[in-house]
C-alpha cells in the first residue's frame, strides 16, 4: 500500500517553520506497513493545492495532508478539496455542538460565527473527531484513492492521526507488516563495514532490506521485512542479527535506536561502579555533553575541563609548558598529559582528553587540519592513539567525541 504525505502552508515554504508533521505521520504509517513514497510541501495556493490533489490521485493509495483548516482567509484547504471533489461544504451538527463547547469552556465567551464555520464540511467527507481542537479531520475518497485532511497544528494532527487515521487504516486496508532492527556499530567506516558483511548482505531473503545510515564515526545498519506473517519475520530478523553478530561483533554497540556509545557506556559504567572525565580541546565539550545526555549519568561522570587555549591546559590541567614546548600542543604527550591529570583533578577511575585541530585552518602547532590525539588515562597507565580525522570541522568533533567515548568503552 503506498502513501503520500502533502504538508500545506507558505509559512513552510519561507523556511519560518519546519515541516515536522510529515516525519510524524511517516513513522505512523510505516508502523502499520504502509509505505509513504512522497512527501510534498506546497503553498496555501488554490491552483498548487488543486494540481498537487490531481497529480497523487491513482500514483497512491493514500495521501495525507496536513494544514490550512484553520478559520482565516489564508486557509484554504477545506475549499479547495471541496471544489476538486466537486462538492460542497454543509454544516456538521455533531462539529457544531462540539465547537461551540470547546470555545465556550475554553474561552468562557459565545463562539462566533467563524468559530461555527469550522463545522462546515464537504457533503461527502467522512468526519474524523478533534478533541483536542476546533477543525475536524476529514476523509475523502476518488476513485481508488483516500485523501486525509487534518489541522496543521502538531498536537492536533498527532491526536487524530493517532486515534481516528491509523485505527481507520487499519480497519479497512489489508496491509502487510513491516518490522525494523537497527543495528548500531562504532568505529568502523561505511565501506569496511559493507566489505565485512558483503556475503550475509548477499545472502538476504528478497522480504528483508538492508540500510546503511552513517553518521561520523558510526554506521547504523537497518533491517526492514516486510511480509504477512509477523512471527515468521520477527523471528527471521532476530536470525540475521545474530549472524551478523558473529561477523561484526566487536563494532555492535546494540541492537537499537537507542543504543548508542552513550548510553551502552553509561550503562558499562554503571554496572561496573566506576567513574569517568574529560579534558578536551578540540571537542570543547561535545563529549560531556553527549555523556549527559544520557538520564543517571550522574553515577559514573564527574566533569570535564574545556580547556581550550594552551593557557587553560597549563593553568587549569597542570599540563607542563615544556612539554608543549617541545612536543606541541596537538601531541599524543599533551593528551596523555591531559587525561592523567585530569584523572587526578577529578578523582575518577578513568579520564578521557582530547587534542586536535578541527580547522578549518591550521592552528596553534603544526599539526593538519583533521589530526586528533586522545588519550585515556586507566588504573593501569596512560594511553594515546592518534586519528586523521578529516574535515570539516562538525565532522571532526563528532568523529573525535564518538571515538573517545568508544576507546573509554573498550
Ligand atoms: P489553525 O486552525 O490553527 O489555523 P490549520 O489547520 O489552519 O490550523 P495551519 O494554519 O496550516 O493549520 O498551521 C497552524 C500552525 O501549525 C502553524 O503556524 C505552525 O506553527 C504549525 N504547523 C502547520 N503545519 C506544520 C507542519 N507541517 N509541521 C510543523 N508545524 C506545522
Ligand atoms: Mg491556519
Amino acid at each position: 500500500m503506498k502513501a503520500a504525505i502533502v504538508t500545506v502552508g507558505d509559512e513552510i515554504l519561507i523556511g519560518q517553520i519546519t515541516d515536522t508533521n510529515s516525519g510524524y505521520i511517516a513513522k505512523a504509517l510505516d508502523k502499520i506497513g504502509i509505505e509513504v513514497f512522497e512527501m510534498l510541501s506546497i503553498s496555501d495556493d488554490r491552483l498548487h493545492i488543486l494540481h498537487t490533489l490531481a497529480f497523487l490521485q491513482n500514483r497512491v493509495d493514500v495521501v495525507i495532508i496536513t494544514g490550512g483548516l484553520g478559520p482565516t482567509k489564508d486557509d484554504i484547504t477545506k475549499t479547495t478539496l471541496c471544489e476538486y471533489f466537486d462538492d460542497h461544504l454543509v454544516v456538521n451538527p455533531v462539529v457544531e455542538a462540539h465547537v461551540i463547547n470547546l470555545i465556550e469552556k475554553a474561552l468562557q465567551r459565545p463562539a462566533s460565527q467563524i468559530n461555527k464555520d469550522q463545522a462546515l464540511v464537504p457533503s461527502k467527507a467522512t468526519v474524523l473527531h478533534n478533541a483536542v481542537g476546533t477543525a475536524p479531520g476529514m476523509w475523502l475518497k476518488r476513485a481508488d484513492t483516500v485523501f486525509v485532511s487534518l489541522p496543521g497544528v502538531p498536537y492536533e494532527m498527532k491526536y487524530l492521526v493517532d486515534n481516528e487515521v491509523i485505527p481507520k487504516l487499519i480497519a479497512e486496508y489489508n496491509r502487510p507488516f513491516i518490522i525494523h532492527k537497527t543495528i548500531m556499530t562504532y568505529g568502523q567506516g561505511e565501506s569496511l563495514v559493507a566489505e565485512r558483511i558483503e556475503a550475509w548482505e548477499t545472502d538476504l531473503p528478497d522480504f528483508i532490506r538492508l540500510a546503511y545510515l552513517p553518521s561520523p564515526g558510526k554506521v547504523r545498519l537497518r533491517l526492514s521485512g516486510r511480509g504477512t506473517d509477523e512471527a515468521v519475520l520477527r523471528s527471521r530478523i532476530e536470525f540475521e542479527a545474530e549472524k551478523l553478530k558473529n561477523i561484526i561483533g566487536d563494532i555492535i554497540v546494540g541492537f537499537d535506536e537507542g543504543e548508542t556509545i552513550e548510553v551502552v557506556l553509561g550503562r558499562l559504567l554503571t554496572k561496573k561502579g566506576k567513574t569517568i572525565a574529560a579534558a578536551e580541546s578540540c571537542t570543547g565539550g561535545k563529549i560531556a555533553q553527549m555523556i549527559t545526555s544520557v538520564p543517571g549519568s550522574s553515577a559514573y561522570f564527574k566533569g570535564s575541563a574545556v580547556t581550550y587555549a594552551t593557557s587553560a591546559k597549563i593553568n587549569v590541567l597542570k599540563v607542563q609548558s615544556q612539554l608543549i614546548d617541545v612536543y606541541s600542543v596537538v601531541s599524543a604527550k599533551v593528551a596523555e598529559s591531559m587525561a592523567k591529570n585530569a584523572r587526578e583533578l577529578f578523582n575518577t577511575d578513568y579520564a578521557v582528553a582530547t587534542t586536535g585541530n578541527a580547522g578549518p585552518h591550521k592552528g596553534d602547532s603544526p599539526a593538519e587540519v583533521g589530526t586528533v590525539f586522545i588519550a585515556i588515562a586507566t588504573p593501569k597507565g596512560v594511553f594515546s592513539q592518534k586519528f586523521e580525522m578529516g574535515q570539516p570541522r562538525e565532522k571532526v568533533i563528532d568523529r573525535a567525541s564518538g571515538k573517545a567515548l568508544e576507546i573509554i568503552y573498550q
